[in-house]
């Protein structure tokens, strides 16, 4: 990142770096850190938040010690969310920023009328200098569609709003090496996302929040796709976001793989709803990841899952590599019929014309990152 250039940024902040021990806000971190984010924006800096929290801070005020079922900890969130915006309506109306709560669920990005509307709500909030707060929608999000942490969530947001930059402030400095069991120096800088680096990232989610290492560089994974450069530092860290800013040898460094163009592939791409899977055989997986081809019926072996026509779906090898995502122009049970055969057989099966293509390749968005040397995603 460079000083001076504005930049549209998304901060996530986890609930450690934010409580106190006893799960209580801790507001003197809290006053510094709205600072840091004030000072960006009145420089002209675009920003997001994304603040975890809510579910720890409505344990503290209900005296709830450890959570017993998802509804208790949903009521929890309900409660702390509203402590949580309260507190930074506070400490950001001192530094002279208006805020906005948003909260979303992953159905939000998975529709694409529900994910242009979110879109046109926080490009409207930037045109009117205010800073969206995002939270998942705990409280009304069930455990098997929920983004499950707010990393995820994060890196979802970066694509949504376009942000060129994610932060990921945590209670640790970065990405460490290892030495053994012993953590080893931090990584400041990070082409690409490597099956050892995700081995580096080990397990280290807490009681309290979902995250850990290992969310962040899933995260950090989708935002380099998407084209924006990642980081993870310590919120701690004095005036870290602003010596991220000025490219200080602080945090992590996930250097973006692309710049997206096409925002209805990112779209695509990103979403964290996948109705299903198509499992392609390797000729299909050849062409599409090394030409511009759509996904035909002919190199599908299989498919499964609940999905409809205009799904989303993931496409994977036989080994069950995801290697795209796509709109479906059939349904499930279609495709069962139509798997290995030629498009000129599909009105015999189907009782009608259909769409040649199972996927056309406008609605394909394909990993780059699978296939060393391919970089095919647009
Ligand atoms: N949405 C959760 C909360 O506000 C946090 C999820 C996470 O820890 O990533 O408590």
């Amino acid at each position: 990142m460079k000083m001076g250039s504005k930049k549209r940024l998304v901060v996530k902040v986890g609930t450690n770096t934010l409580t106190d021990k006893t799960g209580f806000l801790d507001k003197s971190y809290l006053q510094v850190f709205t600072q840091q984010l004030a000072r960006l924006a009145h420089s002209g800096h675009e920003v997001t938040l994304v603040s975890s929290g809510a579910i720890r801070v409505g344990m503290a005020r209900l005296g709830i010690k450890k959570v017993r079922s998802l509804r208790e900890s949903q009521a929890a969130a309900a409660v702390g969310q509203g402590l949580l915006i309260d507190i930074y309506n506070n400490l950001f109306q001192k530094e002279d920023i208006t805020i906005a709560q948003v909260l979303l669920v992953a159905d939000d990005f998975r529709v694409r009328s529900r994910y242009l509307n979110a879109r046109n709500t926080l490009f409207t909030l930037f045109e009117k200098n205010v800073i969206p707060i995002i939270n998942e929608n705990d409280t009304i999000s069930a455990e098997e569609i929920k983004f499950g942490d707010n990393d995820n969530l994060a890196a979802q947001v970066t694509g949504l709003v376009n942000a060129g930059t994610l932060v990921f402030l945590s209670d640790v400095d970065g990405l460490h090496e290892r030495n053994g069991t012993k953590l080893g120096k931090r990584i400041r800088c990070i082409e690409t996302i490597t099956p050892e680096i995700e081995i580096l990232a080990g397990k280290s989610a807490s009681a309290h929040s979902r995250g850990g290492m290992i969310t962040k560089i899933e995260g950090a994974r989708i935002a380099t796709e998407g084209g924006a450069d990642t980081y993870i530092a310590n919120g701690r860290e004095e005036n870290i976001l602003a010596r991220l800013l000025a490219d200080e040898d602080v945090g992590t460094h996930f250097i973006p793989q692309a710049r997206w163009r096409d925002s209805r592939k990112r779209w695509i791409g990103m979403s964290s709803a996948v109705n299903g899977t198509i499992v392609v055989d390797d000729g299909a997986s050849n062409a599409l990841m090394s030409s511009k081809k759509s996904l035909l019926a002919a190199g599908i072996v299989r498919a499964f899952g609940q999905f409809q026509a205009g799904d989303i779906v993931a496409v994977t090898t036989l080994q069950g590599e995801e290697i795209a995502r796509g709109l479906v122009n059939y349904n499930v049970q279609e495709i069962e019929k139509l798997k290995g055969i030629h498009s000129r057989l599909f009105p015999q099966i189907l009782g009608y014309q259909g769409n040649p293509e199972i996927v056309h390749r406008d609605n394909l968005f394909i990993f780059r990152h699978k296939k060393e040397g391919v970089y095919e995603s647009e």
